[in-house]
């Protein structure tokens, strides 16, 4: 492909993916294929010459795409969103085509230095503690995963990086509702799954500071050394926030590294009327949210915060020959601030979309995200045979189906109908949870072009999927 190709081939794959996204909900949004369906279109080994561009861009749209479900499409309710917007898939071009590589300062100046401002606009939009310092990472595992690496060294006085994890009998705290990329941290970092301690929730499925104290008092008892624990902000599975404060006094006490998981809830810190979302956070030694979830900004993208940067770098640091630079010590070279060496520009698709929208229209977007859960779940209170499962979190909404006298058993498999029908039906994408063995819907309402309409749409049909079910 040449400059004259790419030109014209890049301005129609432009117009293709305004097209998608303009009439994206003519799509059903979960993927209607079985298994090898793609996989047993492709050929089994590449072409021998070079085929023209119209050739792929046809088996795009014919092989592809019936495989592929549309995170961008206002009715994916599921998980949580990936959410991208038209900024961030400009930035995504853009990126590409200068295909930096970003390792140190000086593979190229202007990305490190963006990512440090990009960085500090959070901290600024969104209140974050003034001493925190921030980094791009891929995913909030890493981030996690870092964060744990980082705490296992400043436990142990750098020395298990130097003699191994043997050094000390290292214990990490979360809830039993905490995300699962906790439990792959400390598989990865070496430190043995089972001492990872699941701390009981109570009812609104947040971790009891009360019980994170005894377990530690036991551990310490026993000999073993609490290094850290990761305090969840938002739950996956109901988005249920721990308390940070009262965790994060109880970290201070016995210095245990306290690691905040704010992954996709952390998006709502845009709101400054949101106070108790930031209640005790600068007790926390590290923290990460994703723009790549609710923030309209491609996957990947995740931001990582930490307090003691020196620790975060000793953690990390490597020095060969080939990577020392002049400038070393003056500038951030973030290949010691995580795991990979090679980095993408991460942070080209945050200026776009912060300066595209500017932080009005963010606060405005997550705020009107947020009175669509309200008022789902007034729809589900006020109707009889729905029930909320956990109150409404932000714009997240638990509940499900329970007409009177039917077993436990019985209702769980009729909600999981209810999911199941509508997603086989592509007008919406729903996954589920369980709150205490009872099945429920959980929705979230927060996709880039999701509107009022849509919600009223989805309450529509699940009240109609479920009126339908035999009696
Ligand atoms: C989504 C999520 C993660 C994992 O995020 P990745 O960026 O996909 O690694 C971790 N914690 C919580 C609470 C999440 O919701």
């Amino acid at each position: 492909m040449n400059h004259e190709e790419f030109r014209k081939n890049a301005h129609a794959v432009v117009d293709w993916v305004a097209d998608y996204l303009e009439q994206i909900e003519k799509y059903p949004v979960k993927s209607q294929v079985a298994p090898k369906d793609i996989y047993n279109q492709i050929p089994a080994s590449p072409p021998a010459s070079g085929e023209p561009f119209e050739a792929l861009m046809s088996d795009l749209d014919t092989i592809i795409m019936p495989g592929i479900t549309h995170w961008q499409h206002p009715h994916f309710h599921a998980y949580f969103p990936g959410n991208s917007s038209y900024p961030s898939v400009i930035a995504e071009i853009l990126t590409a085509g200068i295909g930096a590589q970003c390792m140190v300062w000086e593979t190229s100046p202007a990305a490190a230095e963006l990512e440090e401002r990009m960085m500090e606009w959070f901290k600024g939009m969104m209140g974050l503690p003034s001493d925190w310092y921030g980094v791009i990472q891929d995913t909030a595992s890493t981030a996690t995963l870092t964060a744990l690496l980082t705490a296992r060294e400043w436990k142990t006085d750098f020395q298990s990086n130097k003699k191994g994890t043997s050094v000390s009998k290292l214990r990490i705290y979360c809830s039993t509702e905490t995300h699962s990329s906790a439990d792959k941290a400390v598989k990865i970092a070496g430190l043995g799954s089972e001492n990872l301690v699941k701390i009981s929730v109570d009812d609104q499925l947040a971790m009891i500071p009360s019980e994170l104290e005894k377990a530690i008092q036991n551990d310490l008892a026993h000999g073993y050394v609490p290094c850290m624990v990761i305090s969840a902000m938002g739950t996956t599975g109901t988005l249920a926030f721990d308390p940070t404060r009262q965790i994060g006094e109880i970290c201070h006490k016995h210095q245990v590294w306290l690691h905040v998981d704010a992954a996709y809830a952390g998006s709502a810190l845009v709101l400054p009327e949101l106070e108790w979302l930031r209640d005790g956070l600068q007790l926390a030694d590290s923290f990460v949210f994703n723009p790549h979830k609710w923030l309209f900004t491609n996957f990947d993208c995740s931001a990582y915060y930490v307090k003691d940067k020196e620790a975060l770098i000793k953690t990390f640091e490597i020095l060969p020959e080939y990577l020392k630079t002049k400038t070393r010590g003056q500038v951030n070279d973030y290949r010691d601030w995580g795991i990979q060496l090679g980095r993408r520009f991460r942070a080209l698709k945050l200026w776009f979309v912060m300066r595209t929208y500017g932080v009005d229209l963010l606060r405005s977007t997550i705020r009107t995200h947020i009175d669509y859960g309200s008022w789902l779940a007034s729809q589900i209170e006020q109707t009889p045979h729905f029930e909320l499962l956990t109150p409404q979190k932000l714009n997240m909404v638990v509940f499900r189906y329970n007409p009177p006298g039917k077993s436990v058993e019985k209702l769980n498999t009729l909600n999981e109908t209810i999911l199941t029908q509508i997603n086989q039906s592509g007008k919406a994408y729903i996954t589920h949870t369980k709150v205490n063995g009872l099945y429920g819907i959980r929705v979230v309402l927060g996709q880039t072009r999701l509107e009022k309409k849509h919600v009223e749409d989805l309450w529509g049909w699940l009240v109609k999927t479920s009126d339908a079910l035999p009696k």
